[in-house]
């Protein structure tokens, strides 16, 4: 059980958060949010009638505490932020044009720069480990994975879609959702078939699997998320399955809008070549 601190007024989104939610956020877990209609000055009136003390940042015109350079953050924000960490500010902003440099004239890195494109997500591009390392190919009715980097291995992650129920000459068979697929593994690929008896929640879910087994470090955040406690990190970062508890519900590949993994969503990139 959590206790935060969210308040209804700070986004419209929020606003529309109940006081106690159990599996909102994850499934495992329920938020109590005791000040959740509390207004800013209420919280205010609060802090400096009970002499509580609080960031001296509120102080000169924070609305809110938290990183110094903010994706979300607004002008007013951002105005105040480059008054107080001058020199912070300029010295990250000199490494921001020189990764542009190669790509931007002059102008459009000022540009670039002053209208904040750059603190908006672009995944891996030009990140060190970044891009993607997983290909999928599809010939015949066979659907492969190509890893170019793995951090797991496919036997050890791949029971979270069904059960194998046997293997012979490296042909595995799996269930997955009631219907039976045949695998094969070999260094840096894994081929299923049938591919025409699959939907896209399967290969949705297989792709899941394959950034797990291409870009997990182990950081478990699919173990918080799985309601089974099946899903473990063991001691060398490797995934393992407790194939007697998983339930096969896949919510440690959906929780992340279906990409299977933390770390694959923020290091692949997805086209395009913003910087
Ligand atoms: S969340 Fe847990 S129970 Fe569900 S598929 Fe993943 S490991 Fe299995
Ligand atoms: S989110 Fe990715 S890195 Fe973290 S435990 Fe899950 S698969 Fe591994």
């Amino acid at each position: 059980m959590i206790f935060d601190g969210v308040r209804a007024q700070e986004s419209s989104r929020r606003a529309g958060y109940n006081e106690i939610s159990a599996g909102a956020k994850n499934i495992n877990q329920i938020n109590c949010s005791p000040i959740l209609k509390w207004n800013s000055a209420e919280v205010f009136l609060y802090l400096l009638h009970n002499k509580i003390l609080f960031n001296d940042l509120y102080r000169i015109g924070f609305n809110r505490v938290g990183c110094t350079v903010c994706p979300m953050s607004s002008d007013w924000r951002d105005s105040i932020g480059n008054d107080i960490f001058h020199d912070e500010i300029k010295e990250l902003l000199s490494k921001v044009e020189d990764y542009v440099r190669d790509t931007k004239s002059a102008n459009e890195i000022i540009k670039f720069v002053e209208n904040g494109s750059w603190k908006g997500r672009a995944g891996g591009h030009g990140l060190i480990n970044g891009g993607n390392r997983v290909v999928k190919k599809i010939s015949g009715d066979k659907i492969s994975f190509c890893f170019e980097r793995k951090t797991q291995n496919w036997l050890d992650v791949c029971s979270i879609l069904g059960s194998i129920v046997s293997c012979k000459d490296n042909v595995y068979t799996q269930i997955i959702g009631e219907r039976q697929f045949q695998f094969r593994v070999e260094d840096n690929a894994v081929t299923y078939w049938s591919y025409s008896k699959m939907d896209r929640t399967i290969i949705g879910h297989l792709r899941g699997v394959a950034n797990k087994v291409a870009y997990c470090v182990g950081c478990k955040a699919c173990s918080v998320q799985c309601p089974a406690n099946a899903f473990l990190i063991a001691a060398d970062g490797k995934i393992f399955i407790r194939a007697e508890n998983c339930i096969h519900c896949c919510n440690c590949i959906n929780f992340i809008g279906g990409k299977g993994c933390l770390v694959a969503k923020s290091l692949s990139v997805t086209g395009g070549n913003r910087k």
